[in-house]
């Protein structure tokens, strides 16, 4: 489309040049030269139109200007993408340092981290779900896993499936799977 307006733009240019060339020609001519000067117009124009090349086109400055403002608006896009991944990371740092992706259970990274919301601790559902079912089995309450908190009674009510957390596991598995 582009190149087709360019095509258009350049054509008229050459119009108007040939116009302005053939009437100053016929001006200092007899008026006689008045009749034939569409036709000399026409003639022409044909003439130095059959002589471009498409290939020029490429280089006609309105369309390098618009393959310019492509390739301008595709590298800030891509800048955009790569600031954004660079948030997300560390985004990822912050989470690691405040509470740990591993499960204080089972001591592996949480597949399914479930968030006590009673002390706002965190496990893997799993995990957690068998050790309330032993304790209670025993007919014991169930303590919270980790050291130091006072929450003794862990319930599977308290439980929350933490898709936040969950979503955090798997971008930073897919970018250590990645380097
Ligand atoms: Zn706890």
């Amino acid at each position: 489309m582009m190149l087709e307006c360019a095509k258009l733009d350049r054509e008229i240019n050459y119009f108007v040049d040939v116009v302005q060339q053939v009437t100053s020609e016929v001006a200092t001519q007899q008026s006689e030269a008045m009749f034939g000067l569409s036709a000399k117009v026409r003639e022409q124009f044909t003439e130095r139109i059959a002589r471009l090349s498409d290939a020029e086109l490429h280089n006609h400055q309105k369309v390098a200007a618009f393959k310019e403002s492509i390739k301008n608006s595709f590298n800030q896009a891509n800048q955009g993408s790569a600031d954004n991944l660079e948030e997300l990371d560390e985004d990822i740092a912050v989470t690691q340092s405040q509470s740990n992706f591993t499960c204080p259970l089972t001591q592996v990274e949480m597949e399914n981290p479930v968030k006590n919301k009673k002390c706002n601790h965190h496990y893997d559902e799993k995990a957690i779900l068998g050790l309330i079912r032993t304790r209670h089995g025993q007919k014991k309450k169930c303590r919270c896993p980790v050291v130091g908190c006072g929450n003794t009674d862990v319930k599977e009510s308290d439980l929350i499936l933490d898709q936040m957390l969950r979503r955090k596991i798997q971008i930073q598995k897919r970018n250590s799977n990645r380097t």
